[in-house]
């Protein structure tokens, strides 16, 4: 199909593009001012927690995860990937919003008042929705930042670390330095990988979470993972990679590598909107810090994205509040909601 068919006559107040726990505090929000909100998500609803290692758990307590006033309850101090999951899954059934999943948003045309968003379902089948404002809640979890090295396409080599069961006894390499690395290369060791730490820096990431870096430090301390610091890995082979230390290239025999070095948010996507992304600040989406409106009328941020290139800045913590700026302006500029919502 060479052209954008549409599948509805309907015409949101509000579309949002991502439904991570931002996306839906932001269609949540506008739903309970009355307006007529939608999320389009180009996996399940939230893709990224979903993608997260399998057994993980969040730094944070459960009550600052919340969205929509629903309380998350758990026996836990801190819930794991499963509960978020189930949580976020509840309260957008308690708020019936609208979902649709495994829809792409590959291009968006027309202007404020009246957005023309083009999708592309699994199928490769086109799409059309129309929206009066636009909300950009699309994370950084699907672009890792890639070391660029040889070797790096070989499909032993990932971004994204899951579960430790399949590198059983297997020489396994994690780069990084910060909570993703440290997290998985305990995770791997505790589960029979032997297991080897390169980080460019000379110490972990100061970053790396309290109850954490103990538990690192006496496993590099013990022998039990060899870490070496202030080196980087430079090529990568089938059956071994080469690792660059102050003390000179060395080559050690590898099966499988975890790249844990970061994620970036889809900077290009973004401009393809039309809205600019500030050089002198960490590539952050101009916008109205107040409102979140970007420099393209009715086009809003929220959530991580709004802080460019510093992914550690908005979490859900802080980013489950854009939805209710992004409401208040929504009241502003739209006045009075949909009739059949208000
Ligand atoms: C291992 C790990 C642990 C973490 N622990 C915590 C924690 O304890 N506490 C905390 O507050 N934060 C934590 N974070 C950070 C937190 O998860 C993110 O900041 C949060 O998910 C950002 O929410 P978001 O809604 O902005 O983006 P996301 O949750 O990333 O949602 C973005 C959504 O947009 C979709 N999307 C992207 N592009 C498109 C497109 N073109 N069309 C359609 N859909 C699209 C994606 O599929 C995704 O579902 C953690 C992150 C990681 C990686």
């Amino acid at each position: 199909m060479s052209e954008f068919s549409a599948k509805n006559d309907e015409v949101y107040d509000m579309l949002v593009i991502g439904a991570g726990p931002t996306g839906l505090a932001c269609a949540i929000e506008a739903k309970r001012a009355g307006f007529k909100a939608v999320l389009i998500d180009k996996g399940c609803l939230c893709n990224s927690l979903f993608h997260y290692p399998a057994h993980m758990t969040f730094f944070t307590t459960p009550e600052l995860l919340e969205i929509g006033d629903i309380p998350f309850s758990s026996p836990n101090q801190k819930p794991n990937r499963m509960e978020a999951l189930e949580y976020y899954r509840k309260v957008a059934e308690h708020y019936a919003l609208d979902v649709r999943q495994y829809e792409t948003v590959v291009s968006v045309a027309g202007s404020d008042g009246d957005f023309i968003i083009h999708t592309t379902d699994r199928f490769e089948r086109r799409t059309k929705h129309r929206a009066r404002k636009l909300v950009i809640a699309t994370g950084y979890y699907d672009l890792p930042n890639y070391l660029n090295i040889a070797g790096e396409e070989l499909s032993k080599v990932r971004h994204y670390y899951h579960e430790p069961h399949p590198f059983f006894g297997l020489d396994v390499v994690v780069i990084g330095g910060k909570n993703s690395a440290a997290i998985a290369a305990l995770d791997l060791w505790r589960h029979g990988a032997k297991v080897t730490l390169v980080h460019r820096g000379p110490v972990m990431h100061a970053h790396v979470k309290y109850w954490i870096l103990p538990d690192i430090n006496n496993r590099v301390k013990n022998g039990e993972i060899t870490a070496y610091f202030n080196s980087s890995v430079i090529e990568v082979r089938e059956d071994d990679l080469t690792i660059v230390t102050p003390e000179g290239p060395v080559t050690i025999p590898n099966h499988f590598v975890f790249a844990l070095t970061g994620y970036h948010p889809d900077f290009s996507f973004i401009e393809r909107l039309g809205v600019k992304l500030d050089a002198d600040n960490d590539r952050c989406p101009v916008c109205d810090p107040a409102t979140l409106e970007s420099n393209v009328p009715g086009i809003y941020l929220a959530g991580v994205i709004v802080a460019g290139e510093r992914t550690n800045e908005i979490f859900i913590e802080n980013g489950r509040f854009h939805g209710k700026q992004i409401a208040d302006d929504l009241k502003v500029k739209l006045g009075s909601p949909s009739p059949a919502f208000a």
